[in-house]
């Protein structure tokens, strides 16, 4: 027998106790993409994310998870998942996902973001664009979701149907559940699959991470040990949002609107707690 671990469900209360901890992320992220250029290292990036959290009394979930040694994931070119900043210095058309949290008050939010430095390949741009919008509408699916499974399969529906070369969405890594810990059950697939997880209802907070590739899906791991990269060495990308179902409806703890710019065009209205 095979036992999905305990959801934690939370209140409107604790929901609202989050969106502090996503919008202080939001600003964090902000300033690390704003300073993200060519000749530019990823360590001066993790000082700039580190140096907004500190100012907002927040503190990184990041540093220090099973010994991880920065506050960012810096994760360039063909690394898919968690790069770690250091002296590497960014390159013309380079393409950078930075991957954050934050904590406040015990509530952690979870975000990713992908910046182009310099000039950017088409295909780069068209896969950034691709999976940002593959992340949207997986939130917009959760909007009107039965079960978490309608996520993937909003992402995998949207991804396939791409015009022009097929973009593979890797399978290896997964969103998650969020609250009181930075990673929770339920899994959140990013792929159509016959599990449809758990039922969505009121309390359920998500981080909805999809990443994209331009090749194959096979990942390796590096000598670091943290850093994930593609086999075949294309590129990747990632877009991640940490997102909250109410009793009103769905709201994006980490976006500074709560989504309302991005969802609105596919006919979903963010719909804020009142404090
Ligand atoms: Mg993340
Ligand atoms: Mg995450």
């Amino acid at each position: 027998m095979f036992r999905q671990p305990k959801i934690e469900y939370k209140s409107n209360s604790q929901i609202l106790a989050m969106r502090k901890a996503g919008i202080v992320l939001s600003r964090a992220l902000d300033s690390a993409v704003a300073a993200a250029r060519v000749g530019v290292t990823t360590d001066d990036l993790n000082t700039v994310f580190e140096g907004v959290l500190k100012e907002a009394g927040a503190t990184s979930n990041f540093l220090g998870y099973h010994g991880f040694p920065k506050s960012i994931c810096t994760s360039v070119n063909h690394e898919v998942v968690h790069g770690i900043p250091g002296g590497y210095t960014l390159q013309d058309g380079d393409i950078l996902s930075i991957d954050g949290g934050a904590v406040v008050d015990g509530w952690h939010s979870d975000s990713a973001r992908t910046v182009i430095v310099g000039v950017a390949r088409p295909e780069d741009v068209r896969l950034s664009d691709a999976t940002e919008a593959a992340m949207w509408y997986g939130i917009a699916a959760l909007a009107s979701a039965k079960f978490v499974g309608d996520i993937g399969a909003a992402i995998d529906d949207y991804v396939s149907e791409l015009p022009g070369k097929r973009l593979g969405i890797l399978q290896d890594y997964v969103g998650h559940g969020i609250g009181t810990q930075m990673h929770q059950a339920p899994d959140v697939l990013n792929y159509r699959s016959t599990h449809r997880g758990p039922k969505v209802r009121p309390g359920l907070c998500l981080a909805i991470e999809p990443m994209l590739v331009l090749g194959g899906l096979e990942t390796r791991t590096l000598e670091d040990d943290w850093t994930v990269v593609t086999l075949d060495g294309k590129r990747s990308c990632q877009w991640e949002h940490t997102v909250a179902v109410h009793d009103g409806g769905i709201w994006v703890l980490s976006a500074a609107d709560g989504g309302a710019s991005a969802l609105e065009p596919l006919g979903v209205m963010p719909v804020p707690l009142e404090a």
